[in-house]
């Protein structure tokens, strides 16, 4: 294991909240390096067309700002690296964040590692991942031209993946648990429209089935108001129920709420350990949108300038 020099400024996470904090950073002369996590470019990467992120009056696709934003970053000195952080110690300073190669020393840390998508727990869809079972429409949504697919959630991401997949679908049956839903009007109103699509309220999914070749043929509903239950037919299972922050990192290491998310001090960025601050999705479970991520990142490169200034550097 090798051991670079004392930086300024590790980022841990590259969606907009990491690098926004970059490009703060990089222009306060901080020469901040980002370590990116191998899949790099957060959950933008996962998604179609972004139309709510303000500059972009005709939208523009996700991996692609996360492209602008890593070259803008670049064009600062941001110095970037692939890979994943394994292990951290705040327990003194110069901080340490490990990747499963090399050992960095820091005198301030941002974190920005974002959220995953959440899974319903049932051993079918551990078993069936990647065989029909999938939690991304971008990515996998063209294998099912002209098949039936189902999509289970009763949000924005929901909805935006069951318009989506309608590109390829035969058929796209929206399966929620509830009658009532946390996606926005615009979205749900998209997805009611679309003739494609066809929901299935009050339903819990009890079972992903599987054909002989361990190939997902269809899912199992129960009538949460019946107790009755039913099959549906279909060749694709897109999971779009949410997500947890990615944050095992920092247990026992970092203040975190009960859901896993990392606590801020009120107002700032920082969190229970001096020096170390934290942005984006890993923290904020309200808002959860790119220009919020964005925005924290900025406030964590600024409270990290400020706090490093304020200790002579
Ligand atoms: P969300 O708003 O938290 O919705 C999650 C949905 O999954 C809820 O309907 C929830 O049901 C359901 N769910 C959760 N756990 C479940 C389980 N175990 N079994 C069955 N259903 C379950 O998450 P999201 O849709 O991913 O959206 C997250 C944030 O991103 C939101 O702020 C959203 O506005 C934003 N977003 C925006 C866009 C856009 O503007 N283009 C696109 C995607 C996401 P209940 O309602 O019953 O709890």
């Amino acid at each position: 294991m090798t051991s670079d020099p004392v930086r300024d400024v590790v980022i841990v996470g590259s969606g907009p909240a990491g690098l926004t904090a970059a490009i703060y950073a990089s222009r306060a002369r901080l020469n901040p390096l980002c370590i990116e996590g191998l899949l790099r470019g957060g959950q933008l990467m996962l998604t179609t067309e972004v139309e709510n992120f303000p500059g972009f009056e005709d939208g523009i696709m996700g991996p692609e700002m996360m492209e602008k934003f890593h070259r803008q970053a670049e064009r600062f000195g941001t110095e970037f690296l692939q890979d994943d952080v394994v292990a951290v110690d705040f327990s003194r300073q110069p901080f340490e964040v490990r990747t499963s190669e090399k050992s960095f020393r820091a005198r301030a840390v941002i974190v920005s590692t974002g959220a995953s998508a959440r899974m319903l727990g049932l051993p079918s869809e551990k078993r069936l991942m990647g065989r029909g079972v999938t939690t991304c429409a971008t990515c996998d949504g063209a294998f099912y031209r002209d098949r039936p697919v189902a999509v289970v959630g009763g949000g924005d991401s929901a909805m935006e993946e069951a318009n989506f997949l309608t590109r390829f679908a035969s058929r796209v049956h929206l399966v929620h648990r509830r009658g009532e839903f946390r996606a926005s009007r615009i979205m749900l109103e998209r997805a009611r429209t679309n003739p494609k699509i066809e929901f299935h309220l009050h339903r819990e999914v009890e079972e992903i089935l599987a054909d002989g070749k361990e190939k997902v043929r269809g899912v199992r509903l129960r009538n949460a108001q019946d107790g009755t239950k039913e099959e549906l037919a279909v060749d694709g299972f897109f999971l779009a129920i949410g997500h947890v922050p990615n944050t095992a990192l920092f247990r026992g290491k970092l203040d975190l709420d009960a859901n896993g998310y990392l606590r801020t001090k009120p107002d700032s960025s920082h969190t229970s350990v001096e020096g170390v601050f934290a942005c984006g999705d890993c923290v904020d479970h309200v808002y959860r949108q790119a220009i919020t991520a964005a925005g924290m990142g900025c406030r964590a490169a600024i409270d990290a300038e400020r706090w490093l200034e304020a200790r002579g550097r």
